[in-house]
């Protein structure tokens, strides 16, 4: 069990209150014009919530505009970030705003086949998932023509085996092809080519529960939460080292001091940094805590990534160098081979550290740096490219404890 509170807007936490009443608004959708509903998404400007932040309005077009009989709306609901589980709660406690979110998406981008891609360590999700489609089922609410509409959509749930990397989209849709799953070369997108090279969306299920209210109370009302370029609200998981651990409700744009002290009640434990996003995501010194908000330029021009918004805290007596080496060793181990910068980059990481971690190696910084730079430039994905981002931040901030590994 875990805190589930909200601030000021309940949009993703609000209790579900019935199949009859929660989808009325999605059968009044079934009256509009596609086209309306998908201008709509576009006036909210609703980003993508699983950490690249693209947003959604345009990536539903991309796919509208393509023709083909068969198009598929994909959930990411492969949640592998150590330390986040909000994709989780939304799953297990508001399965209808991630099915409901899937058909509004399907509705406007023709797309007639529903995929929820469950991570196989949330059994439960899986369950509660596929108890929820049958009572859609019973209710008319997905097949042939619902609701006289026309419309057909129909969900298929795939528990899934994958390794971290699935949660990537391309590789995920390998993954339910039965292929192994490697990251893909774009372009082609998804959009275009996806799922049996089909035009196909894939989107973070935080992201699709957030289309019930677009559609609910119009763009406008989603826009007008949050900042300018950031917009509506984010769910944060905070992890065991906060007073009050738990998933929040955040408007975006919230200073992280408000989340930090007074949502999370502060920390338990003297802790020197946290990583925020995931293991791709930045090492923000808790010096940098008041120059933050949640949204996604203010991670960016203080040189992180807000990603998925899980705070992971990293304790004042864990050495700097321990969680470097963890972290490349972590990336080694789940990439999925397909570039060499990542392949061999990340276990060159991993090797340097742990020799300089312990023994009286010191590290080239020339070597150090080449290595970091090849891994960003060179990547073929945000895994290999995303690794360099954390491990630049604790060499800035944390130059004092690191420089002993280095000549
Ligand atoms: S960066 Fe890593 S995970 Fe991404 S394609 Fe290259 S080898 Fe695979």
């Amino acid at each position: 069990t875990y805190n589930v509170e909200s601030f000021e807007y309940k949009i993703l936490t609000e209790e579900f209150s019935s199949i009859d009443e929660y989808y009325a608004s999605f059968k009044a959708t079934l009256k509009r014009d596609s086209a309306e509903v998908l201008e709509e998404i576009k006036l909210s400007n609703v980003r993508g919530r699983g950490g690249a932040g693209f947003p959604m309005g345009l990536k539903l077009g991309f796919c509208r505009s393509v023709e083909s009989e068969t198009k598929f709306i994909i959930c990411n609901a492969d949640e592998g970030d150590p330390g986040a589980y909000s994709d989780r709660y939304l799953m297990e406690q508001r399965p209808h705003s991630v099915l409901c979110g899937m058909l509004i998406a399907g509705y406007v981008t023709h797309a007639n086949h529903g995929v929820v891609y469950i991570r196989a360590e949330y059994p439960d999700s899986a369950t509660i998932i596929e108890r929820e489609i049958e009572l859609l089922r019973a209710a008319g609410l997905i097949g042939k023509d619902i609701d006289g509409s026309g419309f057909d959509f129909d969900f298929k749930v795939i528990r899934a085996q994958g390794s971290y990397i699935c949660g990537e989209e391309t590789a995920l849709i390998n993954s339910i092809e039965g292929q192994r799953p490697e990251v893909r070369v774009r372009p082609p997108y998804p959009a275009e080519q996806g799922l049996f090279n089909k035009p196909t969306i894939v989107n973070n299920v935080e992201t699709l529960a957030s289309l019930h209210y677009i559609i609910e109370q119009g763009g406008a009302a989603w826009k007008a939460i949050g900042t300018d370029r950031s917009s509506g609200t984010k769910l944060v998981c905070l992890d065991s080292f906060f007073n009050k651990p738990g998933i929040y409700e955040v408007e975006m744009g919230t200073p992280m001091s408000t989340v930090i002290n007074e949502m999370g009640g502060g920390f338990k434990l003297p802790v020197k940094a946290m990583q925020i996003g995931g293991p791709l995501g930045g090492l923000v010194p808790v010096s940098k805590i008041n120059d933050l908000n949640l949204d996604f330029e203010s991670f960016a021009e203080n040189g992180f990534l807000m990603g998925h918004a899980s705070v992971i805290c990293i304790p004042e007596s864990m050495p700097m160098i321990d969680f470097l080496e963890h972290l490349f060793d972590f990336a080694a181990y789940e990439s999925c081979g397909k570039c060499f910068p990542c392949r061999l980059g990340t276990k060159r990481g991993h090797e340097l550290l742990r020799k300089a971690n312990t023994s009286d190696y010191k590290i080239s910084k020339k070597l150090f740096e080449d290595l970091l730079s090849t891994l960003e430039e060179g990547s073929l994905c945000a895994h290999g490219g995303g690794i360099p981002l954390p491990v630049k931040n604790a060499m800035e901030y944390f130059e004092e404890e690191m420089k002993g590994y280095f000549e």
